[in-house]
């Protein structure tokens, strides 16, 4: 529809109104993909759109780019928008997992296929999945913790619940742990989510889990480096920034330096040009209506969703030049300047 709509466009803006129509009919209009984003709040959401809209237009495609920031009804409008601006294909990061399945049904109705990005939407038939292994993310969190600290008291804050991506960490943590929980190696004294993975609540949960534990605490895994960093300013109260280890995972600036100066112990590091590049050119693909069929899949609730699921790296201070920096995620200057 969007093609039609485009074609049209450019024979209106004709002066040669004697031109054969066929000639026009293969100048076609840029197909134009709408990524509808959850939050710009976090640095990596900042990368996902810059890079994502580079790589969409390496293809020679536009990009149409909205975020919500944590607002279901607002990221259903302004999706609903781009359906009618015409575009050919939606990539969505859903604030929600479940409300956005409003959205896929939508574009559905108009043609338009969906590609979950980094975050699944459950109970839709959405077309495509790319993620990272989040159970994975978990998994490596939970490995270097227990490398550092193989027995004690610990503490997980956890993501957002309206966040599939929390539930796969959490997943991956706990299945990491329980050898040792069972053992009595590791006894898990505090455990909560965070809503909207916002900082300020991930402060509050440290800060209550040191009260309650009266700072009896070995070792904490959060779900990112934004609630990491909450965690870690709750500890630096108590004193104990750099004495209780903490996992977060993104790579962010801010936790890599942390990492650094030895208030954090590790991050995972999800290489998010892979991602946004993928996810274009699967885009482009799917846009042409052209098949693809990855040998992973998901169930989401509704149906078995195809899935490509990239890697994530555990870093800590003994990897990260030949990772982070290694890749540019982040500068040398920036990792290690005075600034
Ligand atoms: C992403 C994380 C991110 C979090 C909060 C998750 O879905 O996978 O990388 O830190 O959302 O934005």
């Amino acid at each position: 529809v969007g093609l039609l709509v485009a074609c049209t466009e450019n024979v209106e803006t004709l002066e040669n109104p004697d031109v054969e129509e066929d000639i026009w009919i293969t100048d076609e209009a840029p197909l134009k993909i709408g990524f509808a984003m959850d939050t710009l709040k976090e640095e990596r959401w900042l990368k996902d759109k810059a890079l994502f809209e580079t790589a969409i237009e390496s293809h020679g495609l536009e990009v149409e780019i909205a975020a919500a920031n944590g607002d279901d009804a607002l990221q259903i409008a302004q999706a609903e928008e781009m359906i009618q601006n015409g575009i050919d294909l939606l990539v969505i990061v859903p604030h929600n997992a479940e409300a956005t399945a409003a959205i896929v049904h939508k574009a559905h109705g108009a043609g338009i296929k969906v590609i979950a990005y980094d975050r699944l939407v459950k109970n839709a038939e959405i077309d495509l999945y790319v993620s990272f292994d989040n159970e994975k993310v978990g998994e490596l969190q939970a490995e270097a913790m227990m490398k550092l600290v193989p027995k004690g008291n610990y503490v997980f804050i956890g993501g957002a619940p309206t966040d599939n991506n929390a539930h796969l960490l959490k997943k991956g943590v706990f299945n990491a742990l329980q050898p040792a929980i069972d053992r009595g190696d590791i006894k898990i004294i505090y455990d909560e989510w965070t809503e909207d993975w916002n900082p300020e609540y991930a402060f509050a949960h440290m800060a209550e889990a040191l009260e309650i534990n009266d700072n009896q605490i070995d070792a904490v895994i959060s779900a990112n480096d934004a609630t990491a960093g909450g965690a870690i300013e709750a500890l630096e109260a108590q004193g104990l920034a750099g004495v209780i280890p903490v996992a977060g995972q993104d790579a962010e600036l801010a936790a890599v330096r942390r990492i650094v100066d030895g208030t954090q112990m590790m991050t995972v590091y999800k290489p998010i040009q892979d991602l946004s590049e993928q996810v274009a050119a699967l885009a482009v693909h799917l846009a042409q209506d052209k098949e693809f069929h990855p040998t992973v899949s998901i169930n989401n609730g509704k149906s078995e969703v195809p899935a490509v699921l990239l890697e994530p790296v555990a870093v800590n201070n003994d990897n990260l030049r030949d990772t982070i920096i290694a890749d540019g995620f982040h500068s040398e200057d920036d990792v290690y300047g005075t600034e």
